[in-house]
């Protein structure tokens, strides 16, 4: 049979592209994607023209379908979301999951993605992440995820569309508390590109400093708690020690 390969596409600067993937979307046969127009203009920029499977949201079970069919004929397909690493808050999940049911290889090629490059250039330190994605649009199971973050000292990670990113920081500011560092990480590898660290409390002035902020895409970090307050679960380990060790 053949492979789907899962392409990772630039976040912005289209010069973050790798060049196993140039080489890998230049010899597939089909390339399935988020929005053929989208990546129509993508692959133009790399002088590339490759036949599109529309590859979205909705009709992810079906296309699966279609692919596994032509990687059981032989063919090379990739799949690419509209940005950054698809199954990633992007579809690609559902195809996925379906081939590997059928048994049918699955390769990824690494590339961008938002949450790794505002991760590496936030400087917190723990080597725990907790990667959140989008937060619920609804007022009250926003905060519900929110409080299922607090007492940990894993750096947590969340997406944020443009529109909402003063009501989230306005949330996350109510259950996370002032004095909690965050990183606000603004339209990364473009022009505008802006990573802001700063305490919760700091965090809505620095929004309303520039208009230019309301807009644009974003990656929240949000730092943990310093180890040693990473509530209960260390107490509760020390205690279970002690009992483990009065019952041997
Ligand atoms: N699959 C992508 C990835 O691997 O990062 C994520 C796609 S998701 C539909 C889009 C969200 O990712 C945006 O709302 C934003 O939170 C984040 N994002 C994508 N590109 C970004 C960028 N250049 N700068 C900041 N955040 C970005």
């Amino acid at each position: 049979a053949g492979t789907l390969y899962v392409v990772a596409t630039p976040i912005g600067n289209t010069g973050d592209i790798s060049l196993r993937a140039l080489y890998l979307l230049n010899l597939a046969d089909a390339i399935a994607c988020e929005d053929t127009r989208n990546t129509a203009q993508l692959l133009s920029l790399y002088g590339l023209q490759k036949p599109l499977i529309a590859a979205h949201q909705h009709n992810e079970r079906e296309v699966a379908q279609k692919i596994a069919e032509r990687l059981q004929a032989g063919e090379r397909i990739a799949l690419v979301s509209d940005a950054g690493t698809p199954g990633v808050s992007d579809p690609g999940a559902r195809i996925v999951d379906e081939l590997r049911n059928q048994g049918l290889p699955v390769i990824a090629l690494p590339g961008a993605s938002a949450a790794i490059t505002a991760l590496s250039a936030s400087g917190f330190t723990d080597d725990q992440f907790q990667f959140i994605g989008f937060l619920p649009s609804k007022a009250g199971q926003r905060t519900e995820v929110l409080q299922r973050c607090v007492n940990t000292s894993a750096t947590q990670i969340f997406y944020e569309a443009p529109h909402r990113i003063h009501d989230t920081i306005a949330a996350m500011l109510e259950v996370f508390g002032p004095q909690r560092r965050i990183v606000l990480a603004r339209e990364l590898t473009k022009l505008f590109e802006e990573s802001q660290r700063c305490t919760l409390a700091e965090a809505g002035a620095w929004l309303k400093a520039d208009k230019h902020r309301e807009k644009g895409e974003y990656v929240l970090l949000i730092e943990g708690l310093p180890p040693q307050q990473d509530n209960g679960m260390q107490e509760a380990q020390r205690i279970l020690g002690i009992l483990l060790e009065s019952c041997s």
